[in-house]
């Protein structure tokens, strides 16, 4: 089965020649499904009412507009969500055949103001972070553009952001007061190496005939793949979240091992020329508070000296433990020690409430159980 979910409307006007819609219809076509995926919320071709029955019935016997499956859904006190999501066997949007299963975790982080969507893009992660959880389990694969975008379209079923979408397909949704108004590139993986698919479904997740996110409630996060960076300034344009975590390169290099390969003063360099190329404001720097490690003041003093330049703004995120994990959080009194150093520098610096601890769903804390097979071809 193709996933129609996450194919641009070029790929998708090609699906269509392949079932036999004549070319002069295909583009037509191609703009009412999108319309019924992502605007209405369609998760089965009987809802696509203005298609004809024959077209219907020929796209159910090839593709599939279906969502995963929700295998694990976890509450937390704090009404952080958690889901974990089984992609079935399929053909990606761009042809791929995906004949193994994977699980992927998806986390809904509601806040007074907005509803924040944290998606994964890889199952596991090829890089090891000493202080991510994700980082213990062996990378699996990338996901496809359909599954990066499934996960923002499931978390809007189950959350009502499409209220009428099963029962009268007529109404449309309203774009005010959803439940998710932001996505973050926050879970599992690292965004950045599997670039094709993560702009693919972020293109569509701002396109305003789909989905309509703006590009300020858009936040791709990397541990800092500088040419991905540059490509995304390029290329995306949505908000970009670095996680720096350590002021100098011998520090960075152990505890985020990428900084081997791309160190401080070239992604800095990358930093600076973002805001320009990509219209944005400024650039969020997230710095995980490690006790005894990363979080003296004289740090803080340097990170002030790393950002003069770059329009920023500096997340401080409590360490999240995990099972096995070898570090202690930072004192609430080393957090704001830090915090207000950065705030008398002239930088906005909240401290990241954590949200969903006790479920595992706060940052740093994602992991899946599937681990890599081999594809039977
Ligand atoms: N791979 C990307 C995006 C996912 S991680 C990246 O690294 O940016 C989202 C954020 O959580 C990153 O800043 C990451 O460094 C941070 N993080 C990872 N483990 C954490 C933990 N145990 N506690 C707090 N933050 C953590
Ligand atoms: Fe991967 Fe990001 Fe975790 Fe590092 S912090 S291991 S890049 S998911």
């Amino acid at each position: 089965m193709i996933s129609l979910i996450g194919q641009n409307r070029i790929q998708l006007a090609q699906t269509l020649g392949k079932i036999g819609v004549p070319a002069s219809q295909q583009k037509m076509r191609a703009d009412q499904i999108w319309h019924w995926i992502y605007v209405r919320g369609a998760t089965s071709f009987d809802q696509m009412l203005n298609l004809s029955k024959a077209l219907r019935t020929d796209l159910d016997a090839a593709t599939s507009v279906s969502l995963p499956e929700i295998v694990q859904e976890q509450v937390s006190i704090d009404g952080t969500r958690k889901w974990l999501l089984r992609f079935p066997p399929h053909i990606s949007a761009d042809g791929t055949p995906r004949p193994a299963p994977v699980d992927v975790e998806t986390v809904y982080i509601p806040e007074a103001q907005r509803g924040t969507l944290c998606v994964s893009s890889q199952v596991g992660c090829s890089l090891t972070c000493t202080f991510c959880h994700t980082g213990t389990q062996k990378m699996v694969r990338n996901l496809d553009a359909g599954e990066i975008l499934a996960q923002v379209l499931l978390a809007r079923h189950r959350l009502g952001d499409y209220p009428d979408a099963d029962y009268d397909p007529g109404i449309i949704a309203p774009d005010t007061g959803r439940k998710v108004s932001n996505i973050v590139m926050m879970g599992m993986g690292e965004p950045l190496f599997n670039f094709d698919n993560v702009k693919q479904a972020l293109l569509i997740a701002l396109d305003d005939k789909a989905c309509g996110f703006s590009r300020r409630r858009v936040t791709l996060s990397t541990s800092g793949v500088i040419p991905g960076i540059d490509r995304t300034a390029a290329e995306i344009r949505c908000m970009l979240a670095i996680s720096l975590h350590a002021v100098n390169d011998e520090l960075r290099d152990e505890i985020v091992p990428i900084n081997r390969k791309y160190p401080i003063a070239d992604l800095l360099n990358a930093c600076r020329r973002y805001p320009q190329e990509a219209n944005c404001r400024r650039i969020t720097f997230e710095y995980v508070m490690l006790k005894d490690v990363n979080d003296s003041l004289e740090e803080a003093r340097e990170l002030v000296r790393l950002l003069r330049g770059i329009p920023a703004k500096v997340n401080l995120i409590p360490f999240n433990p995990w099972p096995g994990s070898q570090y202690v959080c930072s004192s609430k009194k080393q957090i704001h020690r830090f915090a207000d150093y950065l705030i008398e520098q002239g930088f906005e610096s909240p401290v990241r409430t954590p949200r969903g601890r006790d479920i595992f769903a706060a940052c740093g804390q994602l992991k899946s159980a599937t681990e890599k097979t081999v594809d039977l071809k």
